[in-house]
């Protein structure tokens, strides 16, 4: 570890206590007090976490000499002036006890870091290439653990990593220390390749995964995202890590990697048929991830270029980054031939529903939901239906309408696909070309710059308003017709409840609706509906027996005060959508749903590989 100015090292020194040693060390500290800081946050999650509050012991030397170090705010430290520029080595300990694709996990069955939760950054030295030594914990039952990173290894290093070992590893810079997840452990390991990138998939927790059927489908995605942006992909490998449980959903987008949690039971199994529900709600979750390698790994909101890890970093365009991520995620499940067109629109179905069924919608729009995702998409309360406009699912809508609003206006000559092309061409960071990041208005630029199109209006109402969507006009010229109905004739209270063993209560009150009107309110433990006990298999039972207009007494219990109720019901709800498809052969639907222009070219040609089977 001699060549680099900037070393680190990892070790799980107490895995019963889920504690991780981590050094880093300087080789030329700054003299007048070297500042060493852990982020506040991680890039890909909007929430200010304070990864230092883990930190429970921390300590400086150099020479063999302790250095002292004082803490000068929530999450950095300062070492004492060396006078000169030295070698400064900080140890600390790292408490890891949060399973999440987010954090740091460790035990005597595995360990899991993010680099953010662990590494320090020296401040001064962030653009400097680092050495990380990830060191196998001491004892003969971790003998048989191995390593799965994207982090480069350290060849031709003394002391590298061989493939999936121990030992030293590098990065150009902090930056991209932080965005490699790694897993220690016994994994479950298959590869694959994708139009010539390494593949990986590292599997850990019990599990009876089908590899073959796994890797299978995987090489059909990641081979169209690759085609979609054009060859060669931008990452030299890629690697799946997957944390397998009870019950558990989530993944975390990295350059050349992504972190997921899943349910053990979302994985394949030998023998399986067909594409059950569960299976594919994981792969769309692998697609999503994949797809974030260029749109927002590589592809940038402007303020994401360079990072600031001590606070909030803001941006108005989560919409797209999540929204227009969301909307490709299922779109690639069905060009590539994993699901029919029927399925998919089943897909965009539930999406229109959830973002009908929320209040938000109407309050908040898409460019402040994303600014405030900090401080509200990621901080769910109560009222978050009524107040805040789901930026993916709404942001996957926005990403449709603009995409069916393209293809018709310009008979197909141009789409949503043209646009994530040229922001990878024009924004996306490669070997060769690192593009600016992506402006506010850049996204509506490109769009009428390839369509001729103004569509200022169409922006200011999506993006910066609160109209509804025109999406059943939108569908109409594609011969698909968009049905709103009431998923159920029972009458409603205008609440979402949540069940507590034999009680019932309630979770949001809905803005505008009968239990609002009436005066209840989230957290109210609902008793009896017209003196009759209310229980979760009784609600329902309850109220269907009644309808729209009726008014029905309700006691409930508001902390450990008895109150009593008057509510006129409500409507049914009908915020069940259907998409159905009319008229045998359209083409503009064919050419969108196989993801073809007009008249093919050779770029386009290229791109679209031929389908297993009729999509539209
Ligand atoms: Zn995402």
């Amino acid at each position: 570890m001699k060549s680099a100015n900037l070393c680190y090292s990892i070790r799980p020194s107490n895995p019963q206590a889920h504690l991780f040693e981590v050094r880093c060390t300087v080789r030329d500290a700054d003299p007048a007090g070297q500042r060493f800081a852990l982020p506040a946050w991680i890039p890909g999650s909007y929430l200010i976490r304070d990864f230092a509050r883990h930190v429970v012991a921390i300590r400086a030397e150099s020479a063999g000499k302790p250095v002292a170090l004082e803490k000068i705010d929530k999450h950095t430290w300062r070492a004492a002036p060396l006078g000169k520029a030295q070698v400064l080595t900080v140890i600390s300990e790292v408490y890891a006890w949060d399973l999440s694709v987010r954090g740091a996990h460790l035990d005597q069955t595995h360990a899991f870091f993010n680099g953010s939760s662990v590494f320090l950054r020296a401040l001064g030295h962030e653009q400097r290439p680092c050495l990380v030594d990830i060191q196998r914990p001491l004892g003969t039952a971790f003998q048989d653990w191995r390593v799965a990173t994207a982090l480069p290894r350290a060849i031709g290093e003394r002391g590298a990593a061989r493939q999936h070992g121990f030992g030293l590893y590098r990065t150009a810079s902090y930056d991209e220390l932080i965005d490699h997840p790694a897993e220690m452990g016994t994994f479950t390991l298959a590869a694959f390749t994708a139009c010539g990138v390494p593949h990986e998939i590292a599997i850990s927790g019990r599990h009876d995964c089908d590899l073959t059927r796994l890797t299978t489908d995987l090489t059909r995605i990641c081979e169209w995202q690759i085609r979609f942006f054009g060859e060669p992909a931008p990452m030299p490998r890629y690697l799946f890590l997957v944390t397998a449980v009870g019950d558990a959903y989530g993944g975390l987008e990295h350059r050349a990697s992504t972190a997921l949690l899943c349910a053990r039971d979302d994985l394949p199994y030998p023998g399986m048929k067909g594409l059950p529900e569960r299976y594919l709600t994981f792969l769309g979750l692998c697609s999503h991830e994949y797809f974030h390698a260029w749109n927002v790994k590589r592809i940038r909101p402007a303020t994401f270029t360079a990072y600031n890890l001590d606070s909030e970093n803001y941006t108005t365009l989560l919409w797209a980054f999540e929204g227009f991520t969301s909307y490709y995620d299922d779109l690639t499940l069905l060009r590539c031939g994993l699901i029919k067109a029927k399925k998919w629109l089943e897909l965009v179905a539930k999406t229109i529903d959830r973002v009908q069924r929320e209040p938000g919608r109407q309050r908040q729009t898409l460019a402040q939901s994303s600014f405030d995702a900090w401080t509200k998409y990621y901080r769910p309360d109560e009222n978050t239906p009524n107040a805040v406009v789901n930026y993916y699912a709404k942001g996957a809508l926005v990403a449709l309408a603009l995409d069916l609003t393209l293809r018709a206006e310009t008979d197909s000559r141009v789409s949503l696909d043209d646009v994530m092309r040229t922001l990878w061409e024009r924004h996306g960071e490669r070997d060769d070309y690192r593009g600016p990041g992506v402006g506010d208005e850049d996204i509506r630029l490109i769009a009428e710059d390839l369509s001729g199109l103004d569509l200022r209006r169409f922006f200011a109402d999506a993006v910066h308003g609160t109209p509804e969507l025109a999406l059943a006009s939108l569908l109409k010229p594609f011969g698909i017709v968009l049905k709103r109905t009431a998923a159920s004739a029972t009458p409603t209270l205008g609440a979402r409840t949540s069940n507590e063993g034999n009680d019932v209560r309630l979770a949001t009150v809905y803005e505008g609706g009968p239990a609002q009107a009436a005066g209840l309110s989230a957290g109210d433990l609902l008793l009896a509906i017209d003196g009759l006990r209310v229980t979760p298999l009784g609600l329902e039972r309850l109220l269907c027996r009644r309808t729209s207009g009726d008014t029905i007494r309700v006691h409930a219990f508001r902390r450990d005060e008895l109150m009593e109720f008057s509510v006129q019901l409500g409507p049914p709800a009908s915020d069940s959508h259907k998409l159905n498809r009319k008229g045998r052969v359209n083409p503009l639907r064919k050419r969108w749903l196989q993801g073809q222009r007009a008249s093919p070219d050779a770029h386009s040609a290229s791109i679209d590989p031929p389908l297993p089977h009729d999509t539209t």
